[in-house]
């Protein structure tokens, strides 16, 4: 087989600024250890998030120079309607300025004191939205997506069997929804089959409760399905995901993945009386129905990006291109999340870095160091994203995985930018032994690792 090819050529280019390893040292100094601190122009590799960093297609920036700003009825409006509804089959489709828009106009309406809701595993952004209305937002994960040491091919499934013991024990009248994430973005962009979602579709009409999707990654998700599960070999990517759709009542989007724009969003459902509230609320928080809180042009690329997320070639060069720089860290001995879910990788630092204990951020010292060798910019997944104080003893209480992730923008880097990437992680690795860990100067109460600052120890 050749090589897998980017599937593009370049027609406008944005340089990256080189920046020595002594002035490196300095700039992370100066940004307290952290790279959410660091002036994005001093990054050469920025791999921190895959959510808004799309590279746009020239059909895009052309739809953006065709868009109609009119307050009610635009034509953009129609088009991107018409573009979600033949992927998501739905009655209605409200426009949102980005996904968690979409959770917010949802949750405030189905959700409030008392309720439950189930998902594989809610992002980060699904379970604040869900617990700000006072409502439990619960994750029912299969086993051996906890375990990333253990390959398997759909490791973002729900478990069926824990979903139908929650429902009984909960009582179907306390959930409103269930929700399913495709793919499941917290448990490393890990796939869910299509029989999970036809399973956990048919639990759902046994107990007469709506099934959504948090779409935001479908596409990648669909190409999982055809070259993983058995019958979809032969199926098109539209097909694919309209049979994964078609087991839905509704989605939540944001476009900033799979729709290849910087921002954008939408909630698609079928209920007329849920669909005529939420388009209230819309009206209230976002703006009215026919732009939801986006400019025109913003939906003209949302409806170029959806028709160019489900191109095979495209699929297969980015399901290929985060595949790739896994093979290379495994190949290395790297420990990473195997195997490599669709948008990024996830470096396992307990496992990289046994002797940096969590409560000294061995995740953070990994950051740091892949910043000071080769101005790449990744962020921490662990103790500092996630860990909480015990009340009691002020002792720090750590999540069970310690990761380093490294998302990667969709369509922005080339080939040789990721063997480069590589060649840093490679050589940070060889040298863990002087790594050290961290201790924290300052932080805020809430959301701590966005904004702290550390002290490096010796
Ligand atoms: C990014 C993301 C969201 C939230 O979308 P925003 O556009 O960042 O508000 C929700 N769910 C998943 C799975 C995501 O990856």
């Amino acid at each position: 087989m050749k090589t897998i090819i980017e599937p593009f050529r370049i027609k406008s280019v944005e340089p990256i600024r080189f920046t020595s390893k002594e002035e490196r040292i300095k700039i992370l100094e100066n940004a307290g250890y952290n790279p959410f601190l660091i002036h994005a122009d001093d990054v050469l590799i920025d791999l921190l998030t895959d959510s808004g960093t799309s590279a746009m297609s020239a059909k895009q920036w052309a739809g953006m120079m065709d868009g109609d700003e009119s307050y009610a009825g635009s034509r953009s409006f129609y088009k991107f309607e018409e573009t979600v509804r033949k992927i998501t089959g739905d009655k209605y489709i409200i426009p949102t300025h980005q996904g968690r828009a979409a959770e917010k106009i949802l949750f405030f309406i189905v959700g409030g004191e008392g309720k439950f809701i189930p998902n594989n595993t809610h992002f980060d952004t699904t379970r604040a939205n869900i617990e700000f209305t006072n409502a439990e937002a619960v994750d029912l994960l299969v086993e051996i997506g906890k375990h990333p040491e253990q390959r398997a091919d759909f490791k973002g499934n729900m478990d069926v069997d824990a979903l139908e013991k929650f429902i009984i024990e909960k009582g179907s009248e306390n959930i409103p929804l269930v929700m399913i994430t495709i793919t499941n973005n917290s448990g490393g962009g890990q796939p869910v089959s299509m029989q999970n979602i036809r399973e956990v579709k048919q639990i759902c009409s046994k107990y007469g409760l709506p099934l959504f999707l948090d779409a935001c990654r479908f596409a990648e998700n669909a190409y999982f399905i055809k070259m993983r599960e058995k019958g979809y070999k032969d199926k098109s990517i539209p097909e694919i995901c309209r049979e994964m759709f078609s087991y839905a009542d509704g989605a939540t989007m944001s476009a900033k993945k799979d729709a290849l724009v910087n921002i954008g969003g939408f909630l698609s459902l079928n209920d007329d009386e849920l669909a005529m509230k939420c388009r209230n609320m819309l009206i209230v928080t976002e703006g009215f129905p026919t732009y939801g809180g986006l400019a025109g042009r913003d939906l003209e690329a949302v409806a170029q990006g959806l028709e160019e997320v489900m191109d095979e070639h495209y699929l297969q060069y980015r399901i290929r291109s985060t595949e790739y720089l896994g093979e290379k860290m495994i190949d290395a001995g790297i420990p990473i999340i195997e195997p490599p879910g669709g948008h990024a990788i996830y470096i396992d630092a307990k496992r990289f870095l046994p002797d940096v204990l969590p409560d000294k951020y061995p995740g953070q010292s990994i950051v740091c160091e892949l910043y000071i060798e080769g101005g790449v910019r990744a962020v921490e997944i662990g103790s500092l994203m996630f860990g909480k104080y015990d009340k009691k003893t002020g002792r720090l209480i750590s999540p069970p995985m310690e990761l380093v992730r490294l998302a990667i923008p969709r369509r922005v880097y080339t080939q040789s930018h990721i063997d480069y990437v590589a060649e840093v992680i490679i050589e940070v690795f060889k040298n863990r032994d002087k790594l050290s860990g961290y201790e924290i100067l300052y932080e805020a109460p809430i959301l701590r690792h966005f904004t702290a600052r550390f002290k490096k120890l010796s």
